[in-house]
């Protein structure tokens, strides 16, 4: 019998995934649909360079076009999987075709979160996900003197970074104190709040969305709870994303904040897998379930995910990593800390200058670093973490201390 793996999803996981299996031997038919019309492409420049106009679709290509006929990866574009059943090992696609497999991977990814105020609908209320969304923002802030962004996230911040720099006016609304909030804690969010009033955003935290207001079909404006209008040519909505769970929930599959899985990325059933933007995994090194949401995931789970799927002994632990590039402002996060734990942070170098940087430490653990205008050193930020030792808050806090020299010491 033909044992055929099938891909859903053709983002970054399904086309790491696609070459994995190949890296790993596997020469039977290989399948992987995805219901957009592009070839698969990674999502960071569609809120940095390429809607800024620095980079085309091309530089985003996670292979060169005629990579997947060069490995025998049957792409399927354009086409929507509409049902999973485990049992009978198929899928069926949007035109009725049942497709079988042996071993499936849900790389299905997630999808911006709607406004649940009047007026979301509205023309020129904008998410972004996709190329044409960042099309569609990137010719909003070429005909617009001012925009709102709702929400002070990844999304929210870099298209606010490429608003001004298109110069154009932007407020940004954010409904917790501070921007990032949640993610970085308030000592490490003021650095972004700062960064973004220094480049001329209005920023507006603690707020409500009543409304967005419009005339004619077309959104003019956001009405926020306590009255005040805010004026808006157009409204970029960054309110966090939601997992694709659609075909694992009427499949039966165990699914909770993303579809759960194991270490080796094994959903409930023994043949299906998931990776990517939707896997709630087991993290080994950190003893719970996480669902990531960031570029590094979809590159690198999805090589755990094709081991596992071979028959292979594999196991996800790698440290979630993300990364932004803000006005002149770049910075990189290793590690993984929850909002609702108890932490301190520690910080080295110059927070002012926005050069440093940040540890979140627990017990005198590192749980996570993140530095600022500050490159190199992910290396020993994940070793530090690893290692799972305390070090002295003292020695942590100053540049003049190799970070490699706080492991190896006994610290
Ligand atoms: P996000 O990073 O989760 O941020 C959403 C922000 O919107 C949060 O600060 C949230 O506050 C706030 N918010 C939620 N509801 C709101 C409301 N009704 N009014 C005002 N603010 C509201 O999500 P995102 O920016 O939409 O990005 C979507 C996904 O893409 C995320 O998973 C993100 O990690 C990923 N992404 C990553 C990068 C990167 O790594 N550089 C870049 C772009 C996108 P609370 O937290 O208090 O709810």
């Amino acid at each position: 019998m033909v044992e055929t793996f099938v891909i859903v999803g053709a983002g970054l996981a399904g086309a790491k995934a696609a070459q994995a299996l190949r890296e790993e031997g596997f020469d039977g038919p290989l399948v992987l649909i995805g219901e957009e019309n592009h070839h698969p492409y990674e999502r960071p420049p569609l809120s940095k360079k390429y809607l800024m106009d620095q980079a085309g679709r091309d530089a985003a290509a996670v292979h060169p076009g005629g990579w997947y006929d060069e490995h025998a990866v049957r792409l399927r574009l354009g086409t929507a999987v509409t049902a999973l059943d485990p049992a009978g090992h198929e899928v069926t696609l949007a035109d009725g075709e049942r497709l079988g497999y042996a071993k499936l991977l849900l790389a299905t990814g997630a999808s911006p979160r709607r406004l649940p105020v009047p007026g979301a609908d509205l023309d020129g209320v904008l998410t972004l996900r996709r190329f044409e969304d960042s099309d569609r923002i990137r010719a909003a802030l070429s005909r617009s003197g001012r925009i709102a962004v709702v929400g002070g996230g990844w999304i929210g911040l870099e298209v606010a970074a490429a608003a001004r720099a298109a110069g154009v006016e932007v407020t940004v609304l954010e409904a917790a104190d501070l921007p990032l909030l949640r993610v970085l804690g308030p000592e490490a969010a003021r650095v972004f709040a700062d960064l973004h009033r220094a480049n001329g955003v209005d920023l507006r935290c603690g707020v409500r969305i009543e409304r967005l207001t419009g005339a004619g079909g077309r959104v003019t404006g956001v009405r926020l709870a306590d009255g005040t209008e805010i004026a808006a040519d157009a409204v970029v909505v960054g309110i966090g994303a939601a997992p694709n769970t659609g075909l694992a929930v009427d499949a039966g599959l165990d699914v909770d904040d993303g579809i759960r899985v194991d270490a080796a990325l094994r959903t409930s059933d023994p043949d299906v897998y998931a990776a990517g933007d939707v896997a709630n995994a087991w993290h080994p090194l950190l003893g719970r379930h996480l669902r990531v949401e960031h570029w590094a995931n979809a590159l690198h789970q999805p090589q755990t995910a094709a081991k596992a799927m071979l028959g292979q002994r594999a196991a996800h632990d790698r440290l979630p990593y993300f990364y932004t590039d803000q006005y002149d402002l770049g910075m990189e996060y290793t590690g993984f800390v929850d909002p609702d734990d108890r932490y301190e942070v520690v910080f080295r170098g110059d927070v002012q200058r926005r050069e440093f940087i940040a540890f979140w430490l627990a017990d005198g653990r590192v749980l996570a670093g993140m530095n600022v205008n500050v490159w190199d050193v992910t290396e020993p930020i994940e070793a530090l973490v690893r290692s799972g030792r305390a070090v002295d808050p003292a020695r942590l806090a100053d540049p003049a201390v190799p970070l490699a020299d706080l492991l190896s010491t006994g610290d």
